[in-house]
């Protein structure tokens, strides 16, 4: 199990009927205890399986959906259809569940009793049509859900529940969301806006706004002494030219105004319960900061960049959609190890084959994507109200295999566009002191970018070294929005058509459901 998911629980319901007899029920019951528990004992699943009983009845499978919805720890529920499950007596305990639902299809036994397999173990053992009974109603009512098919002791099977488990928890995470704006969407920005109203609909997360001079009623909160020991964490922790450790210097100055910054913000995502913020460059406090001291002397960078490191969403230039998606890919990568981060396509690199694309951001890139420890520097960063310099941590990220993901907002739905991408090594950027990110986007940069921009894209995205397709599809069903994965397959003509599919589709499955 996973500490960040250890409130968490996912609900195992078998279904059976009681037309074989109470003892095949008592039979039916012992299996799935079996079951659950060496699921759990398996060391794959990061959140705990509890297994509920048998269904026997509409009633009783009306019951534990009813009893599913209303418990807070439960993220999700399984079923598995042990005997042969009826599937009109599902109806109801569907139409009650909106949690998400994985249907496993599977066997107690693993192979056939060849010798000794009579009637008594068929009518037992009926998982191989009772699960297509089941799977028909789910069809038949248009429920989203995921199905994973396999022995339930495979390693193989587990770890498609698992990611779906990852899925459910951020999913739950991102029920509770609140995401502060500090400053609103940068001005005449498309594509990083959308419909708030829409998102907390859909998505779950609720977006609020907070004015500077509020943020300021925090600034001016803050204790010199809580400064002093964040600045001597940032010189323990990161490496650092020592000058910057001269308290007379311009670069001590902007490191203590950047911790002055975190801690500012802090006492607000905290006060506020927040699990995600955006800034503007545009909007920090007072405009004659130097001389009056109320307001940031320059964007919060480096807070940004380690309250990302914490699971922190993060969305740049008021990009709420940014913020609660980088949340959500923190949240389902817990314990995996590689690494997340915000990101923003900064700049192209053209070389045949190898084209690829720098990603950067002014300075708000996460650490927990560096290859080698962060380094602290500051350094002049002209752009928005302030031009002084500020200070950041400066890395180049891991390579490897990794893929990165946006939501915009279509008018009318959400679409979830998914690239596949590639990190290589960089060449140094001696005159461009910020974190960045260098890669090829699959199937290469001429249709991997091409295809992105004609799904129209963000410039932002939420990038992780540890996540895979499968998370994405996962949860895109769970939050039945549209899907647009960008892979080694993918062609431009073909992702055209299936664009123009989604948009029929789309507009038929309203209607459908
Ligand atoms: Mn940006």
């Amino acid at each position: 199990m996973i500490d960040a998911y250890k409130n968490f629980e996912v609900w195992f319901v078998t279904g059976a009927q009681l037309l074989y007899g109470g003892d095949a029920v008592v039979q039916v019951d012992g299996h799935s205890t079996k079951m659950v528990d060496g699921m759990n004992a398996s060391g794959i699943l990061p959140v705990k399986v509890v297994y509920k009983g048998t269904a026997n009845s509409s009633a009783e499978v009306l019951d534990v959906m009813t009893r599913a919805e209303a418990d807070p720890k439960c993220i999700g529920v399984i079923t598995w259809m042990h005997t042969f499950s009826p599937a009109k007596m599902w109806i109801h305990g569907m139409q009650k569940l909106r949690k998400p639902l994985l249907h496993l299809h599977t066997q107690f036994n693993e192979e056939i009793p060849w010798d000794t397999m009579d009637m008594d173990f068929m009518n037992l053992n009926q998982s191989a049509h009772g699960d297509r009974e089941f799977g028909h109603i789910l069809s038949r009512m248009r429920k989203n859900h995921k199905t994973v098919v396999g022995y339930w002791k495979d390693e193989n099977t587990l770890r498609h529940i698992a990611v779906w488990q990852r899925v459910a928890a951020a999913w739950a995470d991102a029920q509770d969301m609140l995401i502060i704006r500090f400053g609103d969407q940068m001005n005449n920005v498309a594509v990083t806006d959308g419909d708030k109203v829409e998102a907390e609909i859909r998505l779950g997360y609720h977006v609020d706004y907070m004015p500077f001079s509020d943020v300021m009623e925090y600034f001016k909160a803050v204790k010199e002494k809580d400064v002093d020991a964040l600045v001597s964490e940032y010189f323990s922790m990161y490496d650092h030219d020592s000058s910057l450790e001269d308290k007379s210097t311009e670069g001590y100055k902007r490191v203590r105004n950047s911790a002055k910054a975190e801690l500012t913000l802090r006492a607000v995502l905290k006060a506020k319960g927040a699990k995600g913020f955006t800034t503007n460059f545009d909007d920090l406090g007072d405009v004659n900061v130097e001389e009056s001291g109320l307001g940031f002397d320059q964007i919060p960078g480096l807070a940004s960049q380690r309250l990302m490191a914490e699971g922190y969403g993060f969305g740049a230039e008021g990009d709420w959609k940014s913020a609660a998606l980088y949340r959500t890919v923190w949240f389902m990568g817990q314990g995996l190890g590689k690494g997340c981060s915000f990101l923003e396509d900064y700049t192209l690199n053209f070389a045949g084959e190898r084209s690829a694309i720098l990603q950067a951001h002014m300075l708000e890139v996460c650490p927990l994507i560096a290859a080698k420890k962060p380094r602290l520097e500051v350094h002049h960063l002209g752009i928005g109200v302030r031009k002084v310099q500020t200070a950041r941590l400066v890395f180049t990220s891991k390579p490897g295999d990794g893929i990165t993901a946006t939501v915009v907002d279509m008018g009318g739905r959400f679409r979830l566009i998914v690239n596949d991408v590639e990190c290589i090594e960089p060449k140094p950027l001696p005159k461009l002191p910020v974190a960045s990110a260098l890669w090829i986007p699959k199937p290469n940069f001429e249709i991997g970018a091409g295809a992105w921009i004609l799904a129209g894209g963000t410039h932002h995205s939420c990038f992780s070294y540890d996540l895979t397709p499968e998370y994405w599809e996962d949860y895109a069903e769970i939050a039945d929005i549209e899907m647009l994965h960008i892979n080694k397959d993918t062609t431009i003509s073909g992702f055209k058509k299936e664009m123009r599919m989604n948009e029929v589709y789309y507009l038929l499955n309203k209607a459908l459901k």
